[in-house]
């Protein structure tokens, strides 16, 4: 099957065609965090959604050129670092490495770029492609100094959110960065400057001020990626109207189509509601950490929906991922064993052999179907499991579901740090256990069963030997 994608331009599956299919290079830009607070886990289901396209293309042999923005200068940061009465760039600082540590716990790809707003290269050209805008029409500096974008002008404003356009209203002009879709009006592309902003100010030709959030995207975008980009990402509160805006200022200058495919991913909910700082519902990566998950645990959690399907942050979910990572791992360890095996004949290996296997592959290719990639490999465990149960998977087979293995986790990225350790204690008794069961001693065995379970381990008998789990981890 060809690669495809839910185009929210379009609102339609598409087939991937990217703009230069010789150079394979694909150039997604992605909008990051606004930095004036710590990110929520919501925000890293986005960023989880990213990961999974670019790893993706990756293992369809692309290249991703991957740009993520940090927008440190915009209505809430402003308001945050006069709260707390510290300059702008030292507030938004703390949340900049709070996020990076982030990226790292829930081992998501660093982007190729991760361009700043406050950063002059940008700013520049934010004020040179709002010049352009005026040059051409598009914008003009009202009454208040400040300049907007006059959407009137733009015949296609509104098609990403798919307004109506012939009853499509300006309600006037609009100033915030965020608004709804009741006051769709001209919006502000440089903020002339007023006393909130204390000293966040950049000369312009227009006085004093600061940009607008949506030029922000649209100047980092076209500087870093060129005029025309592959894919465009971020959630589906973006669309309107953060993506609109971007669409509608990048175009309006170069006149080129701005983004092929726009992906958007639905949000993590908390009870039904969307998982939002504004609404005090939300749980950053260290909350979950101090409940005692890991990174990878919460990685699964974030990964394992549809990007396009509303997912439920419960701990209920948390524990789900638990044990399922351990269904991988336990999998992992007895594949190990047996691919280290040598000479041990097994009646037949009639298990499937995993090289012709593409189902996980072509379940990615169709919108990035990570459900159903992933109801592929349980069903794989599953049927490996059952063959070494029955001692009919051979260490060449073995090995070439670990081989299976490397090759989707290169997506996934979901494999244990560490090789699971059984602690001597639970080693020792496991060995006294056996002995008893050898000497058919089963009131013995039972006992040093209970004790193993205490610790938080379970003995489970195989053909070849007991095999030792964590609890819960199956
Ligand atoms: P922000 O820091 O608010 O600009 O958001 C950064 C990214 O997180 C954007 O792509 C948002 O669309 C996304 N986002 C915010 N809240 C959620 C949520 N509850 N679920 C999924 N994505 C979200
Ligand atoms: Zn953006």
């Amino acid at each position: 099957m060809a690669l495809r994608f839910f185009n929210t331009y379009s609102r339609e599956l598409e087939e991937f065609e990217p703009r230069d299919p010789a150079a394979r290079t694909i150039g997604i830009y992605t909008c990051g965090p606004t930095v004036y607070s710590h990110a929520h886990i919501g925000n890293f289901r986005a960023y989880i959604f990213e990961d999974l396209l670019q790893r993706h293309l990756e293992l369809r042999g692309y290249k991703a050129h991957r740009v993520m923005n940090i927008t440190d200068v915009d209505d809430k940061t402003i308001r945050g670092a006069r709260e707390a009465k510290v300059p702008l760039a030292r507030f938004t600082e703390q949340f900049k490495q709070a996020f990076f540590e982030d990226v790292e716990t829930l081992r998501i790809k660093r982007a190729d770029e991760f361009p700043a707003a406050t950063d002059q290269r940008y700013t520049d050209r934010m004020i040179e492609m709002i010049g352009a805008l005026i040059a051409r029409g598009l914008a003009y500096q009202a009454d208040d100094k400040s300049v907007y974008f006059r959407i009137n002008k733009f015949p296609n404003y509104g098609k990403l959110a798919h307004f109506d356009l012939s009853q499509l209203q300006s309600t006037g002009r609009v100033k915030h960065d965020e608004y709804d879709k009741e006051h769709i009006g001209d919006f502000a592309l440089w903020k002339a400057w007023d006393e909130e902003d204390g000293d966040v100010k950049w000369d312009s030709p227009w006085g004093p001020g600061r940009p607008g959030w949506h030029i922000e995207c649209s100047a980092m975008a076209t500087a870093l990626l060129g005029d025309q980009i592959d894919i465009h990402c971020g959630g589906v509160d973006n669309i309107f109207p953060h993506h609109e805006a971007e669409i509608a200022q990048s175009e309006g200058v170069t006149g080129k189509k701005f983004v092929r495919y726009w992906l958007h991913c639905a949000h993590l909910l908390v009870d039904g509601q969307k998982m939002a700082k504004s609404l005090g519902n939300f749980y950053t990566v260290p909350d979950v950490l101090a409940k005692g998950y890991t990174g990878r645990e919460l990685r699964y959690a974030l990964l394992r929906v549809h990007y396009r399907v509303p997912l439920n942050f419960t701990w209920e979910g948390m524990h789900e991922a638990r044990e399922s990572l351990g269904r991988i791992d336990e999998w992992l360890t007895r594949l190990r064993e047996i691919a280290q095996e040598e000479n041990v004949q097994r009646s037949t290996s009639n298990a499937q052999s995993p090289i012709e296997k593409s189902d996980f592959e072509n379940s990615l290719d169709d919108d990035l179907n990570i459900s159903a990639a992933l109801g592929f490999l349980f069903e794989s465990i599953r049927e490996t499991n059952r063959a070494m149960d029955e001692n009919k998977l051979d260490a060449a087979s073995a090995k070439a579901w670990l081989d299976w293995w490397k090759r989707i986790n290169t997506v996934l990225d979901l494999e244990a740090d560490v090789e699971i350790m059984i602690p001597t204690e639970v080693a020792q008794l496991a060995k006294e256990r056996e002995n008893a069961r050898r000497e058919k001693n089963w009131e013995r065995s039972d006992e040093l069963r209970d004790q193993i379970s205490a610790l938080g381990w379970e003995v489970r008998d195989t053909k070849d030997r007991p095999k030792l789990t964590r609890r819960g981890a199956e």
